[in-house]
């Protein structure tokens, strides 16, 4: 929360914007020690993104972060480790300072961001951002993700697939 700069007061008044184009500037009085204060807020242009399908809409946080609570339901994911997830992940796509991006781009980055955090939550986020067409294309991104965790195990750092089993 934004704190009177005079007093450290969490709560005041605007009284007067001026919206600046990319910026709003804001003259704002504290509603404890009555000063008077001005914030600026920049205002990210918005970002598009493109579906596989070619259609675009804006990048949508809020949108984001539902799609990471609903795979991570009944998981041992805590909120503000989404929310973190969910910030990381928009300001990676905003660094790259592109006016569109790929849902597949975030898709890889909330994957690589859960990866770490929990199997299951990855397996249910990527069935759905990665669009599976069938449980073989599922299998294989387990394949991926176990591959994954014997890299991160191994101690001499080489990469071992997993070995198929014959009977399934
Ligand atoms: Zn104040």
């Amino acid at each position: 929360m934004m704190q009177c700069p005079h007093c450290g007061h969490g709560k005041h008044q605007v009284i007067d914007t001026r919206d600046r184009g990319e910026t709003v500037r804001r003259r704002r009085k504290c509603l404890d020690c009555e000063q008077r204060f001005t914030t600026y807020e920049h205002i990210a242009p918005s970002l598009l993104v493109s579906k596989r399908d070619g259609h675009r809409e804006p990048f949508d946080s809020q949108k984001l972060l539902a799609g990471i609570r609903i795979a991570s339901v009944k998981r041992p994911v805590s909120s503000e480790r989404m929310q973190s997830i969910a910030n990381y992940v928009e300001d990676q796509i905003q660094r790259l300072g592109r006016a569109e991006v790929t849902s597949e781009m975030i898709g890889n980055l909330v994957l690589d961001q859960l990866a770490d955090v929990d199997q299951v939550a990855y397996i249910r986020f990527a069935s759905v951002y990665l669009d599976f067409n069938d449980l073989s294309e599922v299998r294989s991104e387990v394949d991926r993700l176990m591959g994954r965790s014997e890299l991160n195990g191994d101690a001499n750092g080489r990469f071992e697939p997993p070995q198929r089993t014959s009977a399934s």
